[in-house]
């Protein structure tokens, strides 16, 4: 009987293709494939197959396997429940699946390798490369570089027989963890909360974790010593950590190296294409049994993943905003439901979400209640700027000021904090008061002065900063208003002329390499102050660290976003947690407008639970999450008309549906993004409610011009 393949392809299709197996080929779920598509040859993976020849008109035929390790099977049951959740077609995370194979297998090397031939004259130097020979076959320069000898004595030895060249494959060696090791030793509630999540990994099937534990307090050695526990139960298991950013990953990479002796296997977007075809091989075929890596990581074919750990879970950096929008925190749960394992959120301020999951008993509530050892949470103070203005162009204030020449005759460190990238927000005519803007979006131009131009931060249009007013032609006319890093960092150098200052954001550390170089400045005291925004504020652990100054607290309240008071508090939580992670105690100041706002009241009471309790009673109230659900639709396009023309058809054809409100259509809260004017549907949802098939139903009920792209986005992070 003839069989029929679904083949699904990494591209924007609504679903999977059929094609005729060809007789002998004898395909299996998961295989990849070459078929036709039109006049191109492209290549997908087998979703499904089943027994028949099509209907009236012949199938096309897969022309060929393609021979690459399969995609297991859960990992197509993941990307078609990903497409659903995230009411986007399956090719979109199905081409995250296959990231790792775009770059082709690495080629055999050459290599020289043992004969049993003796040469016909031994020397000591022959005799150290006949020993080094013995490990197997390698490269005639890395035999060299063994036997500490010349080329040449290599070459003699090939030339005589001793030795011939041969071909072996590139060198994919993964080293494995050493579980023999000797574990970290716990303190009491580290241990507590490490042996119940080990009796959860013992016990087999999907669980969930929270491991709310303040700065300092040791989740990382917790999830170490959960890691071990699941890869000794299991010589298969595979394990895979989460982290925000790409900054974070070394320092998490070296602490599992120190730990288990090897170095785990890293993936983000700054790992080289070889590298990580490796890494996906290594995966797929289970030598890799330690996986770093930021949120696309969630996608890496796992064929027995047992515990996936989400570190800093409450970051906004885990929802991808572009492309196939997703919450990675979500997707990881979601995972670990499809490969019945233990999922554990880690953070010292974990999300409203993942706390209600814990007071509702859905995941299990693991709590570490002090830092470790004698390390104390840093003393927080609120600066009322309004009482001691700083002087005009001047952000720090006296008291400020004071604390950091204080901690500098200690011979401490200071981190200034200010989540601003660049010299200044915002630049401004004397002349006609105009604000200079980005050509094509609704965002004001922020100054560089580093690079001497003004750039949109959305767009990344930039353009050098002119000598006149665009608008009115006047000379000399332009200001800076506003702080961000880089002004921050005129002015400690101007106040602290002999302290050594770095600043520390995305336009001075571009990659991990440069993020280490700093971390370990840092670490070896080369670095008095750092002026950074929140690239440093995450994770990373400064043991002579003891001031921390927060330029604008009132930043990210602005805006009156529904996550704005919950983000504050995490960030600002964050920054003021790297100060006296060790010994020495550590000192917080936020310098604030607005002393009394409840959640820095809340941060200088270090007073958590309180500003959760708040938050909560309000986010019930609103029918917000977690206890509502949202979703938003983002139409745009360059054709107003045509846009408004879509908005309009769309909102007529909103479905009744019970426990759901429609708000809408009106401007995004970004109204033009590179000529593209933009206009949102904010959607409001019980819990009870399926708000991706909501979705889904609603947009098939309106065509959607050419012009037009229509995103939907479910739990939008801003709001
Ligand atoms: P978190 O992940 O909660 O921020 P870390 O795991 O980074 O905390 O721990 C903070 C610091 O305390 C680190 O330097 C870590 O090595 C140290 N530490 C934590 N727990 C222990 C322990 N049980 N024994 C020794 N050092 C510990």
């Amino acid at each position: 009987m003839p069989r029929i393949a679904s083949v699904l392809l990494p591209m924007p299709l609504p679903e999977a293709f059929d094609y005729a197996e060809p007789e002998g080929l004898d395909l299996a779920v998961g295989d990849h494939v070459a078929v036709p598509l039109g006049p191109r040859t492209v290549r997908g993976v087998v979703t499904a197959l089943r027994e028949g020849a099509g209907g009236n008109r012949p199938l096309k035929p897969v022309l060929h396997r393609v021979d690459d390790p399969p995609l297991p099977a859960n990992v197509i049951t993941f990307v078609e429940w990903a497409a659903r959740y995230s009411v986007d077609v399956p090719g979109w995370p199905l081409a995250m699946a296959l990231r790792g194979l775009r770059h082709p297998t690495a080629k055999p090397e050459k290599a020289v390798a043992l004969t049993g031939v003796q040469p016909g004259r031994m020397t000591p130097a022959r005799l150290k490369v006949l020993a080094a020979a013995e490990h197997g076959p390698m490269s005639a320069a890395e035999l060299a570089r063994q036997a500490g000898v010349s080329a040449g004595v290599v070459k003699g030895l090939v030339d005589e027989g001793a030795l011939e060249p041969v071909l072996v494959a590139a060198d994919d060696s993964v080293a494995q963890p050493d579980l023999t090791l000797p574990p970290q030793t716990l303190n009491p509630s580290q241990k507590a909360a490490a042996e119940v999540m080990a009796e959860m990994l013992a016990a087999g099937g999907f669980q969930a974790a929270l491991l709310d534990g303040v700065t300092g307090s040791g989740k990382t050695e917790v999830y170490l010593e959960v890691a071990a526990a699941a890869l000794a139960a299991d010589p298969a298991a595979q394990v895979l950590v989460l982290l925000p950013e790409i900054a974070l990953t070394q320092a998490v990479m070296a602490r599992f190296e120190q730990r288990f002796g090897a170095a785990p296997i890293e993936w983000h977007s700054g790992v080289s294409p070889p590298r990580r075809r490796r890494a996906w091989e290594a995966v797929a075929d289970g030598r890799a049994r330690i996986v770093v890596g930021a949120r696309s990581a969630l996608f890496l074919p796992f064929t027995n993943l047992k515990l996936i750990v989400v570190d800093e879970e409450h970051d906004g950096s885990f929802k991808q905003e572009e492309g196939f929008i997703y919450q990675a925190r979500d997707l990881a749960v979601a995972r670990a439901k499809i490969e019945k394992a233990l999922v554990v959120l880690a953070s010292a301020t974990p999300s409203l979400e993942s706390l209600w999951n814990a007071q509702t008993g859905r995941y299990r509530w693991l709590r570490l209640g002090a830092r470790h050892g004698t390390a104390q949470l840093p003393d927080i103070e609120l600066i009322d700027m309004r009482a001691t203005p700083p002087e005009p162009g001047r952000w720090l204030s006296p008291t400020l000021v004071k604390a950091v020449s204080l901690t500098l005759q200690k011979g401490e460190q200071s981190l200034l904090f200010l989540n601003r990238r660049g010299y200044a927000p915002l630049v401004l005519c004397r002349a006609c008061g105009e604000k200079l803007k980005s050509p094509d979006s609704d965002s004001w131009l922020v100054e560089h002065r580093y690079t001497g131009r003004l750039v949109c931060h959305l767009t990344g249009f930039s353009m050098k900063k002119p000598e006149a007013c665009p608008h009115c032609g006047a000379k000399d006319s332009l200001v800076s208003i506003g702080p961000g890093v880089e002004r921050v960092e005129e002015e400690a150098r101007y106040l602290f002329p002999d302290a050594r200052i770095a600043v520390f954001s995305s336009d001075t550390v571009f990659d991990p390499a440069g993020a280490r170089a700093l971390v370990d400045a840092m670490a070896a005291g080369e670095i008095d102050i750092l002026v950074a925004t929140q690239a440093a504020a995450k994770g990373h652990n400064f043991p002579n660290l003891t001031l921390v100054g927060v330029i604008d607290a009132d930043l990210s309240l602005r805006g009156g976003d529904l996550r704005a008071g919950e983000r504050t508090f995490q960030l600002l939580a964050q920054a003021t947690g790297r100060a006296g992670r060790h010994e020495k105690p550590g000192r917080a100041y936020l310098q604030t407008y607005a002393p009394e706002h409840a959640v820095l009241q809340a941060l200088k009471a270090q007073d958590r639970d309180a500003f959760v309790e708040a938050e909560m009673a309000m986010r019930e109230e609103a029918g917000l999450p977690p206890f509502g659900r949202l979703a938003a639709v983002i139409a745009s396009g360059p054709d107003a008309e045509a846009l408004e023309a879509y908005v309009q058809a769309l909102a007529a054809a909103t479905p009744n549906a019970e426990g759901v409100e429609v708000y809408g259509p009106a401007d995004a809260p970004l109204g033009l993004v590179r000529g593209r004017r933009r206009k949102r549907f904010l959607v409001r949802a019980g819990r009870n409610v399926d708000l991706p098939g909501f979705m889904a139903a609603w947009r098939a009920r309106a065509k959607i011009p050419n012009s037009v792209r229509v995103t939907i986005d479910i739990d939008p992070y801003s709001f």
